[in-house]
């Protein structure tokens, strides 16, 4: 059989629009042989995962995607085979996502300060765990109000840094998200580093730190990422001596972006980071 490793995609645990046990059967159905659900600060979906896994003849991997900030940028930390069990790992997440019903409150209000009230109660109604609350929640509130085509341009407008609705959070540490998934025996990758905006120097200041700290792998491939990032990074992950990993993002079906498994091979001399999780 051959093997399709999609290491980043997300469920209703998170903000994914499919359940963890749909997302398996999916994953299963389009070649992916070996899926890691990485659902943004909670561990949730794993279980219903694990069951799906298995009945769709797919090896499930445990992930999460943490949010951290470094240097005032928002990144994102994927941690991949690790023990779901650690209680280090799992009450960091639990503080972690404490954090995300208090931010909804403070974005919601800012909201109402300029005509639109009720954000918090609309976006609820979009996740089954409130404490999951997500600024993807609210941004699909806003274009459910009409006030704009579709979520990219309420984030544009609204829910960025400078924009009126974004509220500052103070997320993770780079030390603390490495801490945590090493600490419960997994593997700590850089998600999308395409996707953040830092320049050429500042990104590798970070990945120096980031390896420092016991990071092994950057995402090279994977479904936020153009031909150029992958080219780009499979470089820096040679220069860095990364393992490189490779995932779609996957949050649901129509969502505009890449469906489970869809994304570019690795390169060939690149090493790919399930050589670290025993494949
Ligand atoms: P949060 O974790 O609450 O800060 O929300 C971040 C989530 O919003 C991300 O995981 C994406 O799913 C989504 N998101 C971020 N930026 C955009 C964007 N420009 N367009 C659409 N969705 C976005
Ligand atoms: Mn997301
Ligand atoms: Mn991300
Ligand atoms: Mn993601």
């Amino acid at each position: 059989m051959s093997t399709l490793f999609d290491l980043h995609s997300h469920s209703t645990a998170s903000d994914g629009l499919l359940s963890p046990a749909h997302v398996a059967a999916r994953a299963g159905a389009r070649g992916v042989s070996h899926w890691a659900l990485t659902d943004h600060d909670t561990l949730a979906g794993l279980d219903a995962a694990r069951a799906a896994a298995e009945a769709a003849g797919v090896r499930l991997i445990h992930g999460v995607e943490i949010s951290i900030v470094w240097e005032d940028v928002p990144i994102h930390i994927v941690g991949l085979g690790f023990d779901a069990t650690h209680s280090g790992l799992r009450a960091g997440l639990d503080v972690l996502r404490g954090g995300r019903l208090q931010r909804a409150r403070r974005m919601s209000d800012a909201l109402a300060a300029i005509g639109i009230p009720d954000a918090l109660a609309g976006a609820l109604k979009y996740t089954e765990t409130p404490e999951q609350i997500s600024r993807a929640h609210f941004a699909r509130y806003l274009v459910e109000l009409g006030l704009f085509k579709d979520k990219g341009e309420v984030f544009e407008h609204y829910l960025t840094p400078g924009k009126p609705g974004y509220v500052q959070h103070r997320w993770a540490s780079l030390d603390e998200a490495v801490g945590w998934i090493r600490a419960a025996d997994g593997v700590a990758v850089v998600a999308h580093p395409g996707r953040y905006r830092m320049s050429g120097g500042q990104t590798r200041r970070f990945f120096a730190e980031f390896k420092d700290l016991g990071g092994a792998a950057i995402e090279v491939s994977c479904g936020s990422h153009t031909p150029d990032h992958a080219r780009h990074f499979a470089r820096e992950a040679r220069r860095f001596g990364f393992h490189a990993s490779q995932g779609s993002d996957f949050h649901g079906v129509e969502t505009g972006r890449p469906d489970l498994g869809a994304f570019a091979p690795l390169p060939e001399d690149l090493k790919p980071v399930w050589r670290l999780l025993g494949y």
